[in-house]
């Protein structure tokens, strides 16, 4: 056996892999890594991948990125874990200052986790108790968008709209109001703007008609990412702050894939210049090294559970790993690298160069767009351009591109029928190009017989 095939083989003994039916791998072979630097994996072959999606949307600056590998190593002789209730540590101070000064105005307290699933139970439990803090005990429902992924633990996975990852667990779980998504894929001849303001009908009466019984709104902004990299345009949650102002309903914004710059503006908020009530932060916080979350919220929420100790208004809520200092000190070199190489200004260039990487897909008789926010790039292969027949789901055309990708020096991982670029930001020209260029022959593969 060659030192993959031991290593995949030793792989697949003892562990049962995330988000895997484990049986494809009896003709897909894992892909072990032995090393990875900048945005190159390499496995024990010597064989290399461009990690275009960063590691499942974690990875910023490239792996082993000397700064951020520096800020650990410092880190871990000075203290590598101290429980974050009754006491506190400097990164964890340092981070919360800096996410203060760098979030949307007016969100000033974080409570920390561990993961994004985490940080989006954080807020709903917050939500809600905030509600029943202040005596308006009627409110104990959540608004979601149809399309929407918030995680896997039950209740993000609750107001989750992905079916896929939610149906199966149907019984168990907590029924919030579902919402007709803003995705503009639907748009027809019209504008992003256009049909986002169209869309925003379906919110406005689920929460005219519903508002007393509602504690929050709970969406991706910009772009849902896990169902299928659809976007949207700003003036939805510029619209949706102004109705959540006025009808006493809070909004969360999950930012735990599109902030840290992923949408082109440091926090996708930014972009409908508005502030939700929770900010969920995870994935990219810590440059993908490892794992933290983050829940922003406003002094006037924390001021609805500050009181006597016998009031028992407290947020008894905690995680182990809760705020770890390594994964504080990942966070803050993550942070200083932003603006040491003036990453958002750069990123422009970049995403100009995915979209003209792939560009000339857009005549293409088997996509039915290429889509882009920022980094973010997707391209949506069909059955048919006109009417926009998808692939059926069975066929697995997006596996095909895949599979393609790992002979040819790239980890191009789709969502269904949908070939994405989410890269970190590190990426030079000529790799974006070398993507480009893959993707393209990947997806001319995998729509033959079609
Ligand atoms: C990934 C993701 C989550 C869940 O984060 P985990 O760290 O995987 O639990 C939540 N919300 C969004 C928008 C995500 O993309």
């Amino acid at each position: 056996m060659t030192d993959n095939a031991l290593m995949s083989a030793r792989g697949l003994k003892h562990i049962w892999y995330p988000c895997t039916q484990m049986k494809d791998h009896e003709t897909l072979p894992l892909v072990p890594i032995k090393s990875g630097k900048g945005v190159w994996l390499e496995d024990f072959e010597g064989n290399q991948y461009i990690d275009a999606v960063s590691s499942w949307w974690v990875n910023l600056f490239g792996h082993a990125n000397p700064s951020i590998n520096e800020a650990i190593k410092q880190q871990l002789g000075q203290l590598e874990h101290v429980i974050l209730s009754g006491f506190t540590h400097e990164p964890v101070i340092q981070l919360a200052e800096q996410l203060v000064e760098i979030t949307p105005k007016g969100l000033t307290k974080c409570f920390f986790a561990d993961n994004g699933s985490s940080a989006v139970e954080v807020a709903l439990k917050m939500s809600f108790h905030y509600f029943l803090n202040i005596g308006q005990i009627k409110k104990t429902k959540f608004v979601t968008l149809d399309n929407a992924y918030h995680g896997e633990t039950l209740g993000a996975l609750a107001v989750s709209g992905v079916e896929l990852y939610k149906k199966t667990y149907g019984p168990l779980l907590l029924e919030p109001l579902r919402v007709p998504s803003p995705d503009c894929y639907t748009r027809g001849d019209d504008s992003w703007e256009a049909h986002s303001r169209k869309m925003f009908k379906h919110m406005e009466a689920t929460i005219t008609d519903n508002h007393e019984e509602i504690c929050a709104v709970i969406l991706e902004p910009l772009v849902q990412c896990a169902g299928s990299m659809r976007m949207y345009h700003p003036i939805y949650l510029t619209l949706l702050r102004q109705l959540c102002d006025e009808y006493n309903v809070h909004l969360i914004a999950d930012e735990v894939a599109v902030g840290f710059g992923r949408t082109g503006t440091l926090f996708a908020c930014e972009q409908a210049d508005i502030t939700p009530d929770y900010l969920c932060l995870s994935k990219g916080i810590t440059g993908g090294y490892l794992p933290l979350s983050v829940v922003l919220t406003t002094d006037t929420i924390y001021q609805g559970f500050y009181d006597n100790y016998a009031s028992l208004k407290a947020f008894l809520h905690s995680h182990s790993y809760t705020g770890n200092p390594l994964a504080c000190a990942a966070a803050l070199a993550t942070l200083s690298l932003f603006k040491s190489d003036n990453t958002i200004e750069k990123n422009k260039h970049l995403s100009q160069l995915m979209y003209n990487s792939v560009a000339e897909l857009v005549d293409h008789p088997n996509v039915a767009e290429i889509r882009q926010t920022g980094m973010i790039l997707a391209i949506e292969m069909v059955a048919n351009k006109s009417t926009r027949q998808p692939f059926a789901w069975q066929e697995r055309r997006g596996r095909k591109v895949f599979e393609h990708g790992l002979k040819n020096k790239a980890l191009l991982r789709p969502l269904g029928n949908v070939v994405y670029m989410m890269p970190p930001y590190i990426i030079t020209p000529e790799e974006i190009q070398h993507l480009g260029k893959v993707a393209i022959e990947g997806i001319d593969l995998a729509v033959q017989n079609s």
